[in-house]
């Protein structure tokens, strides 16, 4: 897969007060024409919002609809959605009425038509951001009068909460970069399961009292029973910490 890295230089970077024209709706002849054949990484919140969607555990979510990778840069898990098998290689969630997961569609099709880049600095609590237009031949939404600030976006799109939960991997990319460590299979394994498959990381949690060694607060100790999002956030602190070897 094209990474946006390796693209982003062919395109134009909006900062937040930039502005496009764009929409998308059903009347449009190429509806639905870009839910398919798609490379569509899923971030750990995309799959902690689609699996409370679809009301299936993480793990029934992860075996029928997604597909484990090695990052080619990081060398750590990745998973992507599985497309069907059938003609078009739709997605998995398209229907003749448009996405059936759409309040919980994955980030990557929320920011659509724009990417995002993302890079913090370790310890830094905010990152630096900007946007690029991916401006697809196919795509008729382009021609289209409505006028957006990239601002105007993220609002419209709710991007700020998907962002900002998956700005929280920055630090682990960070700390595999920095570290030069490489995980061994178990690690790997380990680290699958806190960032993907969280209801089996909960009971790992529980089992082992992994908020011991990772000194989490009591209230989040408390919290991780019931609360996905905060477990998820107690998943990135554990892997940073026993698998990356950060200190607080
Ligand atoms: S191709 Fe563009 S305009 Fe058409 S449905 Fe997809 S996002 Fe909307
Ligand atoms: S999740 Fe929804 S918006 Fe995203 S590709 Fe699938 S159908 Fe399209």
């Amino acid at each position: 897969m094209v990474q946006l890295r390796d693209v982003v230089e062919d395109f134009q970077k909006l900062q937040l007060d930039d502005t496009f024209r764009f929409s998308c709706h059903p009347d449009m002849a190429c509806f639905n024409g870009c839910c398919r054949d798609l490379n569509q990484y899923l971030t750990p919140y995309d799959i902690l919002r689609l699996k409370n969607r679809l009301k299936l555990s993480s793990q029934q979510f992860l075996d029928q609809f997604t597909e484990c990778h090695t990052g080619p840069r990081s060398g750590l898990p990745v998973v992507s959605l599985k497309m069907l098998k059938d003609e078009n290689l739709n997605c998995p969630f398209v229907s003749p009425a448009g996405c059936t997961v759409y309040e919980d569609r994955p980030g990557s099709c929320r920011t659509y038509p724009l990417g995002r880049m993302a890079v913090r600095k370790p310890g830094r609590p905010s990152c630096r951001e900007f946007y690029i237009l991916i401006r697809e031949a196919h795509c008729l939404g382009f021609t289209q009068p409505r006028q957006w600030t990239v601002r105007q976006w993220k609002k419209d799109q709710q991007l700020d909460t998907y962002n900002e939960m998956n700005d929280l991997m920055l630090d682990v990319l960070s700390l595999k970069r920095s570290g030069q460590k490489k995980l061994s299979t178990e690690e790997n394994a380990l680290f699958y399961t806190a960032c993907y498959d969280l209801d089996r990381f909960r009971d790992l949690t529980l089992e082992k009292r992994l908020w011991e060694c990772a000194a989490v607060q009591k209230e989040m100790a408390e919290a991780i029973r019931e609360d996905d999002v905060a477990l998820l956030r107690f998943a990135i602190e554990w892997i940073k910490r026993s698998l990356f070897g950060e200190t607080f």
